[in-house]
């Protein structure tokens, strides 16, 4: 029988945490016939919470499921942990500035990249969901200088995922004959949707949709602004489907991009498309035995560099607003 892989997960009580961790539990996350041991991080406050859905937990009677541990304590969450699924973050109240923002989840996320560093398995892959993603994510790979820099990613996935479903609906196809999307930037309204590469059923995705306009005034804002849309309408934010969102992440790193598609996911850049190095930025990328490797020689037009130059504008200075506040 295989080893159980260990998951950690941040902000477990919450919403996403809620949506997220039956799904991994099930065998969703790493796959059918992968068990896995749940590592639960929450702040003191929501550790009763968190106990409580562990006992759901067990009351799904999950073949996979090896174990579950709930702490307040980072390094005891992030001992031996293979996969990492940062959550929690401090969310934006009303009238709160952004340099607070950063300020209260370098809090968060500084001990948590240190507590990786020092205590998580060798192969630790890391996933931050918890916003701002990019920037968290960065300030996490900050302060964990021993973990090579490719295994700390943000999550745009549920900006592609959002995206592929636009696009197929404005085509009238099925989501899965959409390939080669691509989100670039920041995980935030700036973010970029390309579908100038995409594909749909076999044609070009831009060609086939040929309204500029519908894609400068409709789709785009339509998937930025998607979160949003969602709060207004529920009356509560998109937890199901970041939960989602998390899931493909995750499993599309581990066990790969299909020949002929790509996904998107917030990487260190290495210089790529004019992105800065080091910056934690979306980028199209195939995934193949735990490793993703940017698409190169991709042309941008305009239209596009316009865009991607903007987000990436964004995430340069939230960057150096947490540079300005020691938290990298
Ligand atoms: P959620 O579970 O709904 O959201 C958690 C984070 O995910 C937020 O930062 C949220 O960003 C982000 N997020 C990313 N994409 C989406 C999306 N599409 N839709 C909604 N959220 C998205 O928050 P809750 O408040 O329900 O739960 C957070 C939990 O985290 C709490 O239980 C809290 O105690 C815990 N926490 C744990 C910490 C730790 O383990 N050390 C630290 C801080 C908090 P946004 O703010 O933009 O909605």
């Amino acid at each position: 029988t295989r080893t159980p892989v260990n998951v950690t997960v941040t902000g477990a009580a919450g919403q996403i945490g809620y949506a997220l961790l039956f799904r991994i539990a099930s065998g969703q996350l790493l796959g059918a016939d992968v068990p896995v041991k749940l590592r639960l991080l929450e702040i003191p406050q929501a550790v009763k919470a968190a106990e409580g859905t562990a006992m759901e937990l067990d009351d799904c009677a999950f073949p996979l499921l090896r174990g579950i541990d709930i702490t307040d304590d980072p390094n005891v969450a992030f001992s031996g942990a293979n996969v990492a699924l940062l959550v929690g973050a401090r969310p934006r109240t009303k009238g709160m500035e952004r340099g607070d923002l950063l300020e209260a989840n370098g809090g968060i996320f500084k001990p948590q990249g240190k507590a990786i560093n020092d205590n998580a398995a060798d192969d630790i892959k890391v996933l931050v969901v918890g916003n701002p993603a990019n920037t968290n994510a960065l300030i996490a790979r900050a302060a964990a200088p021993d973990v090579p820099a490719d295994r700390f990613t943000a999550m745009t996935r549920l900006d592609h995922n959002r995206a592929a479903t636009q696009l197929a609906q404005k085509l009238g196809a099925g989501v899965e004959e959409v390939k080669k999307l691509t989100i670039w930037g920041n995980h935030s309204a700036t973010q970029y949707p390309d579908i100038f590469h995409a594909e749909v059923a076999g044609r070009n995705a831009a060609e086939a949709v040929n309204d500029e306009k519908w894609l400068a005034e409709e789709f785009i804002p339509t998937v930025a602004k998607r979160g949003a849309a969602i709060i207004e309408a529920r009356g509560a934010s998109s937890a199901a489907s970041a939960a989602n969102a998390a899931i493909d992440h995750v499993h599309t790193w581990v066990n790969g991009t299909a020949d002929g598609d790509w996904t998107s996911m917030g990487i260190v850049s290495d210089g790529s498309y004019g992105v800065p190095e080091g910056l934690i930025s979306s980028f199209p990328v195939t995934t193949k035995d735990g490793k993703y490797e940017i698409v190169q020689g991709l042309d941008i037009n305009e239209f596009s560099r316009t865009r991607i130059d903007a987000s990436v504008k964004e995430l340069t200075e939230e960057r150096d607003a947490v540079r300005s506040l020691g938290l990298i």
